[in-house]
């Protein structure tokens, strides 16, 4: 599993939290040499199982596709190169719109069998508020770009948690989004992190964070809107039609080891974790070992965020004693088999379950 990070964007989204810079060429050009670079040094460490390759941002789609084509070159180069099981690009609609349909052809012929289009909101009010450079009439351009290029896995992202989403918008933008059909739908609650421009905009007093029942009432005709048109709510934040479930996602929460590229990037051995400083160059790669406590602490916060849970006997071994049944009566955990998960109807409050039981 190969995780990019293109650290670039064009304008700032007023939630985001992500290390970002605005390009140019040059920048671009640096970047890729740099990074095929640790391609090189790094590529013992990559674990191709599952194959796939996901670039993520900042806005991928700002990448020249030559310089796209260097860095699969060089992955090949170091025999890991396609075909991928999954080749994800997280792209903005802006950049597909603007392009047009060759690019996004070019992105098919280079490999790419999944785009996750940044989307967030179907409300032009809404995306001009968080400072998105595009309106909801180029998120469906992009969308239909996608689809005459034959991409056969598209996922759009969309937010929640806000204070100013109205129920009226909020269900609206879910119905724009199942009329698009897209395969997979990714969806966040804003949190204000950091110093972003909503941390500064909350505490001007210019905007107030949503209570938790708001988010929570959001949320929840969230799922219900999906799990009506059929999609299979196989994490907190994810949805899937059946068998479009992320492979690469998946591999993070199954603890499988990934190899994190470019500046900021994180990567998971299997044993530690480890990352980059966000600088553009001369970025530094640390390493930290993870103790036998980490790694359970981590099995049970990442499988119970997901329909699948954790296995029964882990869990038993490993938390805190008459907790589980406890949970079980309250209808907090379910066990399933040889496994115990969360039901979907607790799912907004997973980090409370999982706090009682460690
Ligand atoms: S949300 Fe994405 S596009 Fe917006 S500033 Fe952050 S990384 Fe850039």
């Amino acid at each position: 599993m190969i995780y990019i990070h293109v650290p670039f964007c064009k304008s700032y989204c007023i939630y985001c939290d992500f290390y970002s810079e605005m390009g140019d060429e040059g920048k671009y050009a640096r970047y890729t040499q740099q990074l095929c670079e640790e391609i090189r040094r790094r590529s013992p460490e990559i674990d191709d199982y599952p194959r796939t390759l996901y670039f993520g941002g900042g806005t991928p789609s700002l990448l020249p596709l030559t310089d796209l084509t260097r860095i699969l070159l060089t992955l090949e180069e170091c025999k890991h190169g396609g075909p991928y099981t999954e080749f994800t690009m997280e792209v903005n609609p802006d950049d597909l719109v603007q392009k047009g349909l060759p690019y996004v052809q070019s992105l098919q012929m280079l490999g790419v069998n999944r785009i996750s289009i940044g989307v967030q909101s179907f409300d032009d009010s809404l995306l001009r508020w968080m400072n998105r450079r595009h309106d909801a009439s180029a998120a469906r351009e992009a969308f239909r770009l996608c689809r005459e290029a034959g991409i056969p896995n598209i996922s759009i992202d969309l937010i929640f948690g806000l204070s100013n989403l109205s129920d009226e918008v909020w269900e609206n933008t879910i119905q724009e989004a199942l009329k698009l059909g897209p395969e997979h739908i990714s969806c966040y609650q804003l949190t204000v992190e950091g110093d972003n421009e909503l941390a500064l905009r909350l505490e001007r007093g210019d905007y107030e964070e949503a209570s938790d029942e708001v988010c929570r009432h959001q949320y929840d005709i969230l799922c219900e809107k999906l799990r009506e048109a059929g999609y299979n709510h196989y994490e907190i934040s994810n949805f899937a039609k059946p068998g479009f479930e992320a492979v690469h996602n998946r591999g993070y929460w199954q603890r499988r080891p990934y190899v994190g590229l470019g500046p900021s990037a994180h990567s998971f051995s299997g044993r530690g974790r480890s990352w980059n400083s966000p600088e553009l160059e001369n970025y530094i790669h640390t390493q930290e070992a993870l103790s036998v406590e980490d790694e359970k602490v981590e099995t049970l916060m990442l499988g119970l965020r997901t329909s699948n849970g954790v296995d029964a006997e882990f869990l038993q071994a490993n938390s805190m004693p008459g907790q589980i049944d406890l949970l079980v009566q309250e209808g907090a955990l379910i066990r399933q088999g040889r496994r115990y998960r969360i039901p979907e109807d607790h799912f907004f409050v997973s980090d409370e379950i999982i706090r009682q039981l460690i």
